[in-house]
Formats: structure tokens, C-alpha cells, sequence
């Protein structure tokens, strides 16, 4: 008889089709086998999940840590200890806020030194679009980036230019070639940069001036534009952290065109609005803004019809200091990376009726297929690893301050009451977060 090394029974499995009740066997950090009862098999360690549910370990395909170069903002070992906690298990980190932005292979190599040595979870990391790099695409693509990531209007960060339109074509013929996939900041630069100054110059602090001078009509504009260069040039993009509804109908008709995009949101589009960001300040700051309560709700409609394709944290922390003061100067980041499923549950689960099997997509099976990980991540089967997060849904708690990971300890969610409570994160079998704390690896 076999001897596992691990074997967590009696937890009820949240499939992508499914909720269903069975036990996992884990041998050399993969699910060696799934089975209704696994009572008469042997294992080194048992664990038993009876009243908890396992979520595969998710994929949060957009975090920025900031390292190097900009360390005190966050940081790999900060950053992936608060996933950790979170339930996350794999992360994808941007190219920009780190410096050097990951734009060649230098920068690839300093950065994924770091990470190997920091991360308590599994990464990959993003490669960036900039006017001038398009020679380094291939060099990038060869180091095993996730994607690339362009941005279409300011990036809020010098060192990370935006693309203009003639560097966002070449870059898409390019990566078109490679097979790879460009995800967007689809804003239209003229127009936040026109009404941003307007609002400046009136010095408008207000939460309803800044949603509006970044209005819904901007990521329409530069998503249709966008989607015009992806049928031209047939590259494969991925638009980030959409912020209305009003944004996915031009993407839910490429598909059905056969274009190939996928889209993603992000918690804080889910959870908070302009009217929180009106009570919170510069701590709910991001870029696309939030948007009336409306909006939330008919996003929402979206991840639970399956149109939103992935949802990632978007995890853009800063110091402390620059989420205080003017509205306008602040930064524009929310520190979210820890509390991505806390939200899910509370806001979709408990009080929209998600089903959980919409976090195993979305957060799971979709971004695992959309970026080429599906044969070792994103669903709890034999063969896979065995990432595996076990929740207590029915355990409430309000999040603390000092719950948080992060280095800068901020977040808009602090004081808020969530149901569902991660209890153990298992990364290919080892546990790296248990009962309230990481585990070092
Ligand atoms: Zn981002």
C-alpha cells in the first residue's frame, strides 16, 4: 500500500464545475489521488478538513511587490506572505513600481533572483511594453514572462513609460509572433490627461471630481481601440481591471468574433464605490476609480454569467505616507492582495449567492489556462500540485491592522467583518500559512 506524505480527508472540494466531498492524497508535492473515502490509505501527516471547505490555491495574476528598487513599498517576502495568508499561492508580479521595471532581460534575471530567494509562494513574473524595448520582447519571452504588460495612458510611475499607439501595434505584431499575451491599462491617455488637469487646475478634491475626470467612457475608448489592434495584428490580449460593465460589451463581442481576449476586475471594483473613496480619501485611490454602487452590482452579474474571465487583486501599495492628503497627489494603488477571497466570499458568496465553483475559475482554472499553467495549477486534480486552501466559510472575523502582511500596513478594508476564514495554505503539499500565521519555508 502506498504511503502518502499527506492525506486531508472529510473537506468538501470546490471544483470548477463543482462542490463535492472527498479526500486528497498528496505524494511529493502533487495530488497523487482524489476519492470519496480514503479512510484505509496510509499517510505520513493526516489532516482532516471536516467542516471546511479546499479551494485550490489561487492564482493572483496581478500583484506588484515593488522589488527591487522600490522594497519599502512592499516587497517579495511581505507581498507573498500576505497571500500566503490570503489563500493565494501563485502569484503574477507586474513589471512596473519594481526598478528597473522588468523591460529586458537584466532586469528579468535581477528581479526573478530576488523572488526565488524571498517568495514563500510560486510566481511568475510579467514583462513590460515601453516605446523603445520592442528588441528585448523576444529576449523576455525566452525568459519565461507570464505575459506583457503596456500601459495606454500615464502609468502614474516615470520609469514605466506608457505605450503609444505605434509602440502598442509593433508590440502586438511582436508578441503575436512570439505567441504570447499583452494585458492592458486600457485608459485613453488624452482624455484622462485633459480632464485630469481641468480637475487639477480647479484643485476638485472631491471623490465624484476624480471618478469623473477617469471616466467609464475612456476604457471604452481605449479597450475598442485596443481590440481593433488585437483582430489587425491577432494577438492575444488580456484587459486588466475593467471597472464597469459598460467596458465588457466591446470585449463579449471580440469574442464572439473570434478575437482573442480575455478580461479581468478586481476586488476593490466589487466591493467599495465613489462613495467610499468620498469617506476613506486616498487610502481606496485607484486608477480606473471607483464607480457608483450601480456599477458594482452589474459587475458582479458579470462574474457570476462567467464574462469576467479572471479576477486579480491588482496589489499596489506605497508608503504610508503617500495614501494621506490631497486626493489628487496621492497615490493611485490599493494595497488588496490579502483580502481578494475574503472579499469574494463575503461580497458574492454570502450576499449574492456566487457559487464558489466562480471562484475556482476565476481565480483558478482560467487564469492557470489563459497563461499556460493549467498542467500544474489552477484546479484541485490528480497530477496537479497540491495547492489547497482550506476555509471555514460560517468563521467571521474583522479584519485588524496587525492581520495584515504587508509592509505598509494599510488597506481600505480594515474594520470590516468578513465570513469565511482561510485556515490552512498548503503549497505543493507544505503548509506555508496555519491557523493565523505563515509558515516559514
Ligand atoms: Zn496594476
Amino acid at each position: 500500500m502506498a504511503l502518502y506524505d499527506v492525506i486531508i480527508r472529510n473537506g468538501m472540494l470546490v471544483k470548477e464545475e463543482e462542490v463535492v466531498k472527498a479526500d486528497i492524497a498528496i505524494i511529493e508535492g502533487k495530488i497523487a489521488k482524489i476519492a470519496a473515502d480514503l479512510s484505509d490509505a496510509a499517510g505520513k501527516e493526516m489532516v482532516d478538513a471536516k467542516g471546511l471547505h479546499i479551494f485550490p490555491g489561487l492564482i493572483d495574476s496581478h500583484v506588484h511587490f515593488n522589488e527591487p528598487g522600490r522594497g519599502d513599498w512592499e516587497g517579495i517576502e511581505t507581498g507573498s506572505k500576505a497571500l500566503a495568508a490570503g489563500g493565494v499561492t501563485t502569484f503574477f508580479d507586474m513589471p512596473l513600481n519594481s526598478h528597473p521595471p522588468t523591460i529586458n532581460k537584466d532586469a528579468f534575471d535581477l528581479k526573478n533572483n530576488i523572488a526565488k530567494e524571498k517568495s514563500l509562494v510560486d510566481y511568475r513574473l510579467w514583462g513590460g511594453v515601453v516605446p523603445g524595448n520592442m528588441d528585448d520582447l523576444e529576449d523576455l519571452m525566452n525568459c519565461g514572462v507570464i505575459g506583457f504588460k503596456a500601459f495606454m495612458s500615464g502609468s502614474g510611475i516615470e520609469d514605466f513609460e506608457a505605450a503609444d499607439d505605434h509602440t502598442l501595434f509593433a508590440a502586438m505584431e511582436k508578441i503575436a509572433s512570439l505567441g504570447g499575451v499583452l494585458a492592458v491599462h486600457a485608459e485613453s491617455d488624452v482624455i484622462t490627461a485633459q480632464l485630469g488637469k481641468i480637475t487639477s487646475d480647479k484643485n476638485n478634491q472631491s471623490a465624484k471630481a476624480f471618478s469623473e475626470s477617469r471616466p467609464i467612457y475612456s476604457e471604452v475608448e481605449a479597450v475598442q481601440r485596443i481590440l481593433a489592434y488585437a483582430e489587425a495584428t491577432k494577438c492575444s490580449v488580456h484587459i486588466v481591471h475593467i471597472s464597469s460593465v459598460k467596458v465588457l460589451e466591446p470585449i463579449i463581442n471580440a469574442k464572439k468574433k473570434g478575437i482573442n481576449v480575455t478580461v479581468e476586475t478586481c476586488p476593490h471594483y466589487l466591493s467599495l464605490t465613489v462613495d467610499d473613496l468620498e469617506v476613506l480619501g486616498p487610502i481606496a485611490k485607484c486608477a480606473p476609480p471607483l464607480r457608483e454602487q450601480a456599477e458594482v452590482d452589474h459587475l458582479w452579474d458579470a462574474v457570476i454569467s462567467g464574462n469576467i474571465d479572471t479576477i486579480g487583486s491588482d496589489h499596489s501599495p506605497s508608503l504610508t505616507s503617500m495614501k494621506k492628503g490631497s486626493l489628487l497627489e496621492a497615490w493611485g494603488g490599493i494595497s488588496g492582495c490579502q483580502t481578494t477571497l475574503n472579499i469574494l466570499l463575503e461580497e458574492g458568496y454570502w450576499k449574492r449567492d456566487m457559487p464558489l465553483t466562480v471562484i475556482a475559475k476565476t481565480m483558478g482554472t482560467n487564469p492557470a489556462k489563459r497563461f499556460g499553467l493549467e498542467a500544474q495549477k489552477g484546479s484541485i486534480a490528480e497530477y496537479k500540485d497540491a495547492d489547497l486552501v482550506l476555509v471555514d466559510l460560517n468563521e467571521a472575523f474583522t479584519l485588524e491592522l496587525e492581520d495584515l502582511y504587508y509592509r505598509n500596513k494599510q488597506s481600505p478594508y480594515v474594520g470590516k467583518t468578513y465570513r469565511g476564514k482561510v485556515k490552512q495554505t498548503f503549497l505543493k503539499g507544505q503548509l506555508v500559512f496555519d491557523d493565523q500565521k505563515v509558515v516559514p519555508s
